[in-house]
């Protein structure tokens, strides 16, 4: 018999499964309290349910236990988690504190079939879909290390395109949102695709309240076609239809991520396609340097170029913001301490 994964539930499935079971129905809400208030994950120190319950419970269910491989913390106070899967693959999450804020950026697979050509997770290829139960786990992990014990902003961003784990991912969102033991707010996850225009389509149906980012850059599709693969799936004409078609609320705007790589698209004839494009939905823009490393022979462009790249943006009137990497020191970048751990 398939056991069931209590960490990939709702609390409305949790109740039907408790019910199913046999047991009175409030036994459902003392679980979930263990597994995502108390971040227990064994039923036998589940204390408050009857010994024949934690007995039950072990024959018919399972529960998602990420294991914490390797932690490090950068200067910057960001910190990097390996963790190592029921089947002994890896993936990471980073929690970047600031401020206030607590965000975790999240894996959504492991390793990605996209193939970005300025991405070690990409260049490490792909071996499979996470379980919604392992994408929630990593915001349960993190809240355990969290200063204040809380997550406060969650990214999908980590390792693997989330669209492509389209079921999976949406499930994890209905958890970590879920009112009887929220994880965080559904206006403080932020989900990044790569161009998944479909997939897209498809989140504006199941769960549009989420903030919406892509990882745009460049606007030419020659280019991207090279850079990001997916761009010859879904080129950048069709990536702009579903973007504009993303039901938003007044007043948000959906983030175009733009890694920006010396001669490859920072020319100022690539701003001004970027700032046409970026007139395409209601955007801001995040620019972001490129980080080297030796398996990718991109190149980090000057701070002055970027700056004159971000005027001729904010020169059309765009909200530009340029970001740093955090956690540099620490393999913080998408795939590089799953490749160090030789995985
Ligand atoms: S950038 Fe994202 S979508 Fe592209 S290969 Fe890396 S993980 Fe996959």
């Amino acid at each position: 018999m398939n056991r069931i994964d209590l960490k990939q539930l709702t609390s409305g499935q949790t109740l039907d499964f408790i019910k199913k079971a046999g047991e009175k129905p409030f036994r459902a809400g003392q679980i979930r309290k263990w597994l995502f208030e108390n971040g227990v994950s064994d039923f036998n120190k589940m204390t408050n349910l009857s010994k024949s319950l934690r007995s039950r419970l072990n024959e018919i269910a399972t529960v998602t236990d990420l294991k914490e491989e390797i932690s490090l913390e950068s200067e910057d106070g960001t910190l990097k988690f390996l963790y190592r899967l029921d089947d002994g693959l890896f993936i990471e999450s980073v929690l970047i504190p600031d401020g206030k804020r607590m965000t975790l950026c999240v894996s959504t697979q492991v390793g990605c079939k996209l193939n970005c050509r300025f991405c070690l997770t990409g260049l490490a290829g792909f071996k499979r879909d996470l379980t919604a139960g392992e994408i929630v786990d990593q915001v349960i992990k993190a809240r355990g290390k969290a200063d204040g014990g809380r997550v406060t902003n969650v990214v999908l961003m980590g390792m693997g395109e989330p669209l492509d784990n389209f079921k999976n991912t949406v499930q994890a969102l209905k958890i970590m949102t879920d009112p009887d033991f929220r994880l965080v707010g559904v206006r403080k996850i932020t989900l990044s695709t790569a161009g998944v225009a479909p997939g897209i389509d498809l989140l504006a149906q199941e769960f549009p309240k989420v903030k919406l980012a892509v990882s745009l850059n460049t606007c030419d599709d020659a280019v991207r076609d090279d850079m990001m693969p997916i761009n010859r799936k879904y080129p950048l004409k069709t990536l702009a239809s579903s973007l504009a078609r993303f039901p938003l609320p007044k007043g948000r705007r959906i983030t175009i991520e733009y890694v920006i790589i010396s001669g490859i698209n920072d020319s100022d004839e690539d701003a001004e396609k970027l700032k046409r494009f970026a007139f395409k939905f209601p955007s801001k823009i995040n620019l972001i340097p490129y980080n080297e490393c030796q398996e990718i022979s991109y190149a980090r462009p000057s701070r002055r170029a970027v700056e004159r790249f971000a005027d001729i943006l904010i020169s059309g009137g765009h909200s530009v913001f340029i970001r740093e990497s955090r956690g540099s020191d620490i393999m913080a970048a998408c795939g590089q301490l799953r490749k160090t751990a030789k995985t």
